[in-house]
């Protein structure tokens, strides 16, 4: 695993923003686990991602139905494991069928399910900072499929697109 990245937002719109500037980053079959607890801003973080590739239905917590899949540029599956009890309960959710050449999928606490996923994907870990609104977003890379990308990633948290500026 390869920490590429941390960006600082000190409010939900910058990680929407931070998020947004990942897009351009991003290609059809990609995997995108976000780890946090809960209020941490992994759903925050899927709508500024799911904006920034022209999904315009809202995207909401998918806590309660394992997943939904919204049209944009892409397809944007959007999962989130918290409730799963059992890791056998993963061979359900299908993510290989998912993991096809028009669709991005993200997943809330994939961290949990992590030695099940399947290949290589992009990990982007959000922490609580001192202010109630202050986050702090490690991006690292895990396997092949974003290692030609990782200087895109760090171009990321330079000045032109720091969602971590003046708060
Ligand atoms: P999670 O999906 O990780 O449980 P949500 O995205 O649903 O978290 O909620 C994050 C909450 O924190 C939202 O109410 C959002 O407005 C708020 N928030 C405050 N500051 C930030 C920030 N810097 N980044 C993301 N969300 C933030
Ligand atoms: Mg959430």
């Amino acid at each position: 695993m390869t920490s590429v990245v941390s960006i600082s937002t000190c409010s939900a719109e910058q990680t929407i923003a931070a998020a947004g500037a990942l897009a351009g980053a991003v290609r059809p079959g990609d995997l995108i686990v976000l780890c946090g607890d809960l209020g941490a801003g992994k759903t925050a973080f899927t709508q500024g991602l799911g904006r920034a590739l022209g999904v315009t239905t809202p995207i909401t917590s998918p806590t309660f139905t394992l997943a939904n899949r919204y049209e944009g540029d892409l397809v944007v599956n959007h999962l989130d494991v918290y409730r799963l009890a059992h890791i056998d309960e993963v061979r359900d959710l299908g993510l290989h069928e998912l993991l096809d050449d028009k669709s991005v999928t993200v997943i809330e606490w994939g961290d949990a399910i992590a030695g099940v996923l399947p290949g290589g994907y992009l990990e982007v870990r959000i922490t609580l900072g001192d202010g109630s609104d202050d986050r702090v977003l490690e991006f690292r890379t895990v396997g092949e499929e974003w290692t030609d990308r990782e200087a895109a990633l760090s171009n990321m948290a330079g000045p032109a697109s720091d969602g971590g500026g003046t708060c």
